[in-house]
């Protein structure tokens, strides 16, 4: 059916004479027979027994079905009377040997398989089978493995694998060289068959930038190293936010460890779900070494950029290794959209003379109040060490954090406490969770900020200005924002 419409297609659309012919075409009377057959064909026999149950389609269609089941039940044969087929009877003697002799079965099961000659004059036993004068062989350092181990699981001698061990652990350290590194080795001639193979020459990649190879010259083992060149101009990354930053970023090449690093940077200034829009910018620098042997490596991300068009954010990592902090480009420190708010909440009580919820008397209230569902995450509002953490009077369950600088802060009612007095704390790490524990009238964090022991407003504190760079560091800071801007995108 379909070859024939295809032809009548082509038939249409190659010949010019034929369309034109289509143009001029006058309907004729249709006999009874054609009318017959075209209605039978545009009913249609199989409707879907599963839509429009009851209508008069899904009678005939149901019929239909009934008719097709009642044809096949009467054209069976039957199910009591087996239907007779032809077995061929088993093979045996010569036939099965023959057959068997073209079979291939597998060597475990012994292959008994193919067909077996006599010895003749012709065939000659072989005492021993010639070897290989050289053999070249790769080998693999495993999770967990040790360098000489892996030497003699290749087939080398004790004694070689000891003096290349030593040979290039002057070089580097043994346990330094990543598991999966590949050692190429060659191994030669060896006197007899007693004895491990000679080692002649052997070379691998101690090191992203070094390669290492160890070569005999006479009797003794030799090393040479081969620095390879690196560079290390960061990847730089632009484009589009679109439907989803996370996505476009990706898309474009980054990391997906860089990618979340970027999304957790940003996040810290705005807010991702409410101030990205699709048509910003976003802009991405990643460490990046790259080997004069093609290899790339990708490190952490050092810059987090996001242009707005009104508004810009530029976010720089600077820091001692492990006290990395992002810094905005202008030399402000580290800011965070909460940070100052220990839990997401809404300010019930500020810092000031008030009313005593309980005692109703004028008080003091030497804190904020933030009311907070019950159980909600208690965040350290920096980094510091634990002082108190325990039951203290009206304050309840009470957390004191003392951070650099004089300051100190203290978290009240809490419903459980997640630190022990004496441990480091990181900023944004758990503390506790929100409470009614000691006077208090509802689930709420009581907030306290000490700066050399008496409590201010902790709003008056930004926390920004703690983190600031000044000076050299500052100088210093703005030579690698210069230089990070200066890499072009691509990077590559
Ligand atoms: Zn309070």
């Amino acid at each position: 059916m379909f070859l024939r419409s295809d032809h009548g297609q082509e038939q249409a659309g190659g010949t010019a004479t034929l369309s034109f012919g289509r143009g001029a075409y006058v309907p004729t009377v249709l006999s009874p027979f054609d009318k017959l057959r075209t209605g039978i064909a545009q009913i249609d026999w199989a409707p879907d027994l599963g839509a429009r149950i009851g209508s008069a389609d899904w009678w005939r269609g149901a019929a239909t079905c009934a008719a097709l089941i009642t044809a096949t039940c009467f054209l069976s044969p039957g199910f009591d009377r087996p239907i007779l087929g032809d077995v061929a009877p088993a093979m045996s003697g010569s036939e099965w040997d023959e057959a068997r002799a073209q079979s291939i079965a597998p060597l475990a099961w012994g292959a008994a398989t193919g067909r077996h000659m006599a010895a003749n004059d012709l065939v000659a036993p072989l005492a021993q089978q010639p070897e290989r004068p050289r053999q070249d062989l790769t080998t693999t350092l495993g999770q967990g493995d040790s360098f000489a181990r892996m030497l003699e699981r290749a087939g080398v001698s004790k004694t070689d694998s000891a003096e290349v061990t030593s040979l290039v652990s002057n070089a580097v350290a043994l346990d330094d060289i990543k598991p999966g590194t590949r050692i190429d080795m060659t191994l030669g001639r060896r006197p007899d068959r007693t004895v491990a193979r000679p080692l002649e020459q052997l070379a691998f990649r101690a090191k992203f930038d070094l390669k290492l190879s160890v070569s005999r010259t006479g009797n003794a083992l030799s090393m040479t190293r081969q620095p390879i060149a690196i560079d290390h101009t960061p990847m730089r990354i632009q484009g589009l936010v679109g439907s989803s930053l996370y996505r476009s970023a990706r898309a474009a090449g980054a990391p997906a460890r860089a990618v979340e690093a970027y999304i957790k940077a940003i996040a810290s200034r705005i807010s991702i779900g409410g101030d990205v829009r699709s048509a910003d910018t976003f802009d991405i620098i990643i460490e990046q070494a790259r080997a004069a042997t093609g290899e790339v490596q990708l490190g952490s991300l050092m810059f987090a950029g996001l242009d707005q068009g009104r508004k810009k954010v530029q976010l720089v990592k600077w820091g001692s290794e492990g006290r990395e902090q992002w810094f905005e480009a202008n030399g402000v420190g580290e800011r965070r959209g909460a940070m100052g708010m220990p839990v997401a909440g809404r300010l019930t009580s500020n810092f000031g003379i008030r009313i005593h919820p309980i005692l109703h008397t004028a008080r003091m209230h030497k804190g904020l109040d933030i009311a907070a569902a019950y159980g909600s995450p208690i965040y350290a509002a920096m980094d510091g060490v634990v002082a108190l953490a325990g039951r203290n009077g009206g304050y309840g369950n009470f957390v004191k954090l003392i951070h650099g600088g004089g300051m100190a802060t203290g978290y009240g009612h809490m419903s459980r406490i997640a630190v022990r007095p004496g441990t480091r704390v990181a900023r944004g790490q758990v503390i506790g969770y929100v409470g009614s524990t000691g006077m208090s009238t509802g689930p709420h964090l009581h907030y306290e900020l000490w700066k050399n022991g008496v409590a201010i407003n902790p709003r008056s504190v930004s926390f920004t200005t703690m983190a600031q760079l000044s000076g050299a560091t500052l100088k210093a800071f703005k030579a690698r924002v210069a230089s990070l801007m200066s890499v072009r995108p691509g990077g590559r």
